[in-house]
């Protein structure tokens, strides 16, 4: 409820900021306004918790800011708690196969695993519709050979935080996140193994929003 501020109620957290406490008559006169015409900003604010009301006293700004926490709340959300199920597809899987699942789990990206069924690729739907307008078979081409691959493929963790998932989504522009867990390969080949664990996609952070603005 914080979050559309007039350019006058700014102007007096500013002066109430500085000077605090002072009166509803002071402020006024700072601003060159009657107080009845302040009447609704300041019920404003004081309802927000930006501003404390005490009688006979005044105005003070409120440090207790619990408003922001809300905001905390929003972006410190965890991935583990708004991530989805990942669809995962092997990397020898054709091209034509991952096309049927991406219509069978009406999805729009599919993560592609190797044999350890670690994480070695992503393939999205423009890179699907680019390979179906050129000549190769796709019922012979393994997806293997058009997927975004390792070490290229942006993820996150479960423990990172939502706003850190839409910033990586933002900055590389793309739709969607593989959430892995990284595991110690076997003694043999003391590899790493990217474990897919979920997604994070443009919609689940939409929908943080919603919610978010629901609850406020
Ligand atoms: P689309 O290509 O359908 O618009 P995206 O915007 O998600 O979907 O993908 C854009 C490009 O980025 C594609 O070539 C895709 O393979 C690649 N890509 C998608 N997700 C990732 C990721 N998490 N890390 C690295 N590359 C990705």
């Amino acid at each position: 409820m914080t979050i559309n501020l007039t350019e006058r109620q700014q102007r007096i957290i500013e002066i109430v900021k500085d000077n605090d406490p002072i009166t509803s008559k002071e402020i006024a006169k700072q601003l060159n306004l009657s107080r009845g015409a302040l009447r609704s900003d300041l019920s404003v604010l004081t309802m927000a918790n930006i501003l404390e009301a005490k009688p006979r006293v005044g105005y003070f700004y409120s440090r207790d800011n619990s408003y922001l926490r809300d905001f905390d709340e929003l972006y410190g959300q965890k991935i583990k708690e708004i991530k989805s199920a990942a669809v995962v597809v092997k990397e020898e899987a054709s091209v034509y196969d991952t096309i049927v699942t991406l219509f069978l789990k009406d999805i729009g990206s599919l993560f592609i695993i190797d044999q350890q069924e670690s994480l070695i690729g992503v393939v999205s739907r423009k890179d699907l519709l680019k390979i179906t307008i050129g000549e190769g078979d796709i019922k012979k081409m393994p997806v293997s050979v058009i997927m975004t691959r390792m070490p290229n493929i942006i993820t996150v963790k479960d423990e990172d935080t939502i706003l850190e998932a839409a910033k990586l989504i933002v900055k590389y522009k793309i739709d969607s996140l593989p959430v892995v867990k990284i595991e110690e390969g076997s003694a043999e080949s003391d590899q790493q193994i990217y474990r897919v664990i979920g997604r994070v996609t443009k919609t689940n952070i939409a929908r943080v929003f919603v919610d978010f603005g629901l609850k406020i």
